[in-house]
């Protein structure tokens, strides 16, 4: 993908994403787009930083960890950690994220917290919205019990929920599953919702989405 391709792809999107927040009757900064970056070159990175962008996902923590280390001199730049994590990968996420979305276990919460200096790391639940036994994520049911194990923890805020629904061809049948999410983050009080994929983003913003994590949409395919 060319150069040109990641700016013009990037304010594409920026543009749809500002059109489905007139469209929900949503202040356009009401949602911010994190520019899903994993398996991209950090040049890829340097692009859509160029065009303007400062929020990127990773989904796994060392490839967080390099890219961190290769763009530290871009000011401003913030990372999301959007993938699962082990505990023995917290530390990363601690030392460079400040929104972790992929929260499900109290072990790692604990671990996240006890690396974690400075600013509280953000986090978000994430929910199984589907039930699907291939995904991460806790059942909608036990969300509330994970947000009360992990409230107290220094260092941590937990700030919404996230969730990722099954892909599927029409992004009619995500919808759902992002009301469900915006129920339950409304029924614990929390107000951010991670939701909304290059399938399904405008959806998910007329659904309620603050967050939507894009990566297809923004650097194209995948490398493998
Ligand atoms: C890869 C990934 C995305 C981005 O998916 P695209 O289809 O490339 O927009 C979003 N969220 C999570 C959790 C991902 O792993």
């Amino acid at each position: 993908m060319s150069d040109k391709g990641i700016a013009s792809r990037l304010a594409q999107v920026s543009e749809r994403v500002a059109r489905a927040c007139r469209a929900a009757g949503r202040p356009e900064g009401a949602v911010e787009l994190v520019a899903v970056s994993k398996l991209q070159p950090p040049e890829a990175i340097r692009e859509a930083y160029r065009a303007g962008q400062r929020a990127f996902g990773e989904n796994y923590a060392q490839e967080l960890r390099d890219k961190a280390a290769a763009l530290a001199d871009l000011p401003k730049l913030r990372w999301h950690a959007i993938g699962p994590l082990q505990t023995n990968k917290a530390r990363t996420v601690a030392s460079v994220a400040q929104v972790f979305h992929a929260l499900d276990r109290r072990e790692v919460a604990r671990e996240l917290s006890r690396r974690r200096s400075g600013a509280p790391l953000r986090c978000l639940i994430e929910v199984n919205v589907a039930g699907e036994a291939t995904k991460r994520g806790v059942a909608a049911e036990e969300a509330r019990k994970l947000l009360d194990e992990v409230r107290g923890l220094p260092n941590l805020e937990v700030a919404g929920l996230m969730c990722l629904p099954p892909l599927e061809d029409d992004p009619e049948r995500s919808r759902p599953h992002f009301r469900a999410l915006a129920a339950l983050a409304r029924s614990l009080g929390l107000s951010e919702l991670s939701m909304g994929t290059t399938a399904d983003f405008e959806v998910a913003i007329s659904e309620g989405a603050t967050m939507v994590r894009v990566g297809t949409a923004i650097f194209g395919e995948r490398p493998d």
